[in-house]
């Protein structure tokens, strides 16, 4: 499929890996630093520079928005893989979260606000899932160890630039809001420039779009408007109160339809899409696959949510606390121990892969599935014992519980994440790549909704905390257990990829 050019290598990959590793790296800067100020801003009153809204209109406008983010990336796939190719594709999307980010810091009014997001919503889902795609395409008729090894590398860029609260976080708490998303804006700036300037290191992977055949545009057209047409139907009857919807049920219907989305793509994929035997076998463990990504998020991403709220409430943050008007620590310091451990752990975990791939002894992917899960079930474990101490002890409790958390779920992202990535790029079927990649983005997506609403609810009642921990706990280790069991056939239809 692609011809990369062979003068060269990076860290002992294709040096078009370094291209996108600074694209995916200055893209999640921007990602991440404007997450960790948005609902700040969107709550701050409007003297201090904010939005003036309610915590829970925030809250609802922030559940929306990342899980739209993640949501954007299957027709940003479908746009790839039948119309622009993935490079462009990557060119445009970053165009957009930097145009999207200006206008956030324009001083301009809630139309403006509300189009930015949106338009970074549209620009994430043109950029993220096509830049892992062409990860994927660099490494064609490569060994799986290795592939998997060049995704663990590529994590760390995407981690690097999950620090930027530290930086477009510090700017926009202290200077002001608005100049944090300008500086997120110029991040992504940057990373284009870069990604022009380098772009020769992709040789010709992802120039080339599969147009669609006119059938296939056909269905896709009645599938877009009629989604559309169900949502300003949706919308309308919900402005004019006759459906009365609130923001909890809203983002409950998103989660139903995006369930129903996925259903309906996979089948329409398995039933119409001509695969041969061999790539519906494929196509099934991706959609295997992103059954587990939904659930290994729903936990996950609850760092932003249930797990924020429990270092707020229930954390002795007084380390280091004398530095802060408020005696404590601040909260959203834990928000970067997830990327912290990534950085850490990854090198170590890419170089377990290949070492085992070496004596044939690489895990499968539906293994390390099963791995991951099992280790965040252990995570709800240590958070069950936590909320259990907070509640016989009424004290707040020591943060290496969090961090014991935030670890094991760290390394059960290692175990799930990167593997998810290449294998994806491994399975799908040429015509569908960036597609199935947006699939896998879409089980994000329902992930990072479930978390925002389970957050929502446990806040609420302290005493059915360690109850609901172990309800999640349950959820990981079942998952977990399932994915080892199944492991074995999952391999034998993923056929000569491994
Ligand atoms: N933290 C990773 C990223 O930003 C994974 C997020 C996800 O897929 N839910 O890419």
């Amino acid at each position: 499929m692609s011809a990369v050019p062979a003068n060269g290598t990076w860290l002992g990959h294709p040096r078009g890996l370094a291209t996108l590793f600074f694209t995916e790296m200055w893209e999640r800067f921007s990602y991440y630093g404007m997450r960790a100020l948005l609902l700040l801003y969107m709550t701050a009153a409007i003297n201090a520079g904010g939005l003036g809204m309610s915590d829970e209109k925030g809250g609802a406008v922030y559940g929306l928005f990342t899980a739209a983010a993640y949501l954007a990336n299957l027709p940003g796939g479908w746009v790839a893989d039948r119309v622009l190719g993935q490079r462009k594709s990557v060119f445009w999307g970053g165009v957009l979260i930097a145009a999207g980010n200006f206008a956030l810091a324009l001083p301009a009014g809630m139309t403006t606000f509300y189009l930015g997001l949106l338009v970074i919503c549209l620009g994430t889902g043109m950029l993220k899932t096509n830049c892992s795609t062409l990860v994927g395409a660099l490494y064609q008729g490569d060994s799986g160890s290795r592939r998997d090894a060049a995704f663990s590398i590529y994590y760390v860029g995407i981690n690097l630039g999950a620090l930027s609260p530290l930086v477009v976080g510090t700017i926009g708490e202290t200077v002001g809001y608005r100049w944090g998303f300008l500086v997120g804006g110029i991040g992504m700036v940057l990373g284009l420039i870069q990604y022009q300037l380098t772009g020769k290191w992709l040789g010709d992977a992802g120039v080339a779009p599969h147009p669609a055949a006119p059938r296939e545009r056909k269905r896709a057209q009645r599938l877009l408007t009629g989604s559309l047409g169900a949502l300003a139907v949706l919308v309308l009857l919900a402005s004019v109160g006759v459906l009365p919807l609130n923001v909890v049920q809203l983002a409950n219907v998103t989660g139903a339809a995006m369930i129903a989305l996925a259903i309906a793509f996979f089948g329409n994929v398995l039933l119409f899409g001509k695969l041969t035997t061999a790539e519906k076998k494929s196509v099934a463990v991706i959609a295997i696959f992103f059954v587990c990504a939904a659930v290994f998020w729903a936990g996950y991403e609850q760092a932003g949510s249930t797990l924020n709220l429990f270092a707020r409430d229930h954390t002795d943050r007084s380390f280091l606390g004398s530095w802060f008007a408020s005696g404590q620590h601040p909260v959203s310091w834990y928000q970067i121990a997830q990327s912290v451990f990534v950085l850490t752990f990854a090198p170590v975990f890419a170089w377990i892969w290949i070492s085992l791939g070496k004596r044939g002894r690489d895990p499968s992917a539906g293994a390390k599935f099963g791995l991951g899960l099992l280790q965040l079930g252990m995570s709800f474990l240590v958070m069950m014992v936590a909320a259990q101490t907070v509640l016989h002890t009424g004290h707040r409790v020591l943060p290496v519980w969090l961090i014991v958390t935030y670890l094991l779920q760290t390394t059960g992202e290692l175990c799930l994440s990167p593997i998810g990535l290449s294998n994806v790029t491994k399975l799908a079927p040429a015509r569908y790549g960036a597609q199935m990649m947006g699939t896998w983005f879409l089980g994000a997506a329902i992930g990072n909704l479930a978390a925002g609403l389970i957050g929502g609810e446990i806040g609420a009642d302290l005493a059915d905390m360690p109850a609901q921990f172990a309800r999640m706990a349950l959820v990981g280790g079942v998952s977990g257990f399932i994915m080892l069991a199944l492991a074995r056939p999952v391999r034998a239809w993923m056929g000569a990829t491994r």
